[in-house]
């Protein structure tokens, strides 16, 4: 319990002190984008002196805009735009922006079971939140393989809450499971990954702040997300986003099982 305060404690910080500087952080580097672009790579052939250090200074500036909206999306975790939607749209928004985006040699393949998917959220969030997951799932099949996304209508009763020593109430839940065939990880990299700048990537890479953005979703949509995964093998996202209420919904599956790594007790 003292892990999960000090890491919701670190959240709320970092919330804060990114709320303060990303915005204005992000209208300087959008002022030097805006001027290297003005400079024109166009206008100075490849091999012409200063065209490399230009590529660099637009592909750095670039990667630091990426890192500050990500900070900002932090802070605004509290103000989003919720309403009553159907999960699957943002889901199938984020497929077709993936399926641009993947290796040539990732299979994506979709299974959206869920009959009914009403929930109340913030469609740009979720939106994110998938691709997030995507993104990471195809950097983990450098050799191709296949990311699977599917959705299921579940019912978590009491006793299914409890075996997930989560916060979860008992109640419908859309399931999102974002599967991939890639590196996975042991159990020591599963404790840390939702920590905020925990990364296994190499710098210019990865900025650490993925997973704990999706995570962050989750809690302001008053969902969960566990993961389960075998080094050398896979690695599956289960993502829980409570189901709309004034839906009368019938499961698809009875109860979730306790299979997977407790919800919301990450570290
Ligand atoms: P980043 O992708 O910038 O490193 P994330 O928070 O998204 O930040 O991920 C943190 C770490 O979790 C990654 O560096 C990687 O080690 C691990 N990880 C995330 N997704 C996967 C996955 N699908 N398979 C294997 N490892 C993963």
């Amino acid at each position: 319990l003292e892990l999960q305060v000090q890491h919701a404690a670190r959240m709320d910080s970092l919330g804060q002190l990114s709320g303060g500087i990303a915005h204005d952080f992000n209208n300087m580097l959008n002022g030097i984008i805006g001027a290297a672009e003005l400079l024109g790579l166009e206008r100075i052939p490849a091999a012409s002196p200063g065209a490399d250090e230009l590529k660099l200074i637009l592909d750095t500036a670039g990667r630091a805009a990426d890192l500050t909206r990500k900070l900002l999306a932090f802070s605004r975790s509290d103000q989003q735009a919720k309403v009553v939607l159907d999960l699957h749209e943002p889901i199938r928004d984020a497929i077709a922006i993936l399926r641009h985006s993947v290796d040539k040699r990732v299979e994506i393949s979709t299974r959206l079971n869920a009959p009914r998917a009403t929930i109340r959220g913030d469609k740009t969030q979720i939106q994110n939140a998938l691709l997030n997951l995507g993104i990471n799932a195809n950097q983990a099949m450098p050799r191709g393989g296949v990311l699977e996304i599917s959705t299921e209508l579940v019912t978590l009763d009491a006793e299914a809450c409890a075996a997930e020593a989560g916060e979860l109430a008992p109640g419908t839940y859309v399931e999102l499971c974002v599967r991939d065939t890639g590196v996975g990880m042991d159990e020591a990299l599963q404790a840390k990954i939702f920590e905020p700048f925990f990364t296994t990537k190499e710098v210019g890479r990865g900025t650490g702040l993925g997973l704990s953005m999706v995570y962050a979703t989750l809690e302001s949509h008053g969902g969960g997300i566990s993961v389960s995964s075998e080094l050398g093998d896979h690695t599956t996202f289960r993502l829980l986003f409570p189901a709309h209420r004034d839906e009368p919904l019938r499961p698809t599956a009875e109860t979730v099982s306790a299979a997977t790594k407790p919800l919301k007790v990450l570290v």
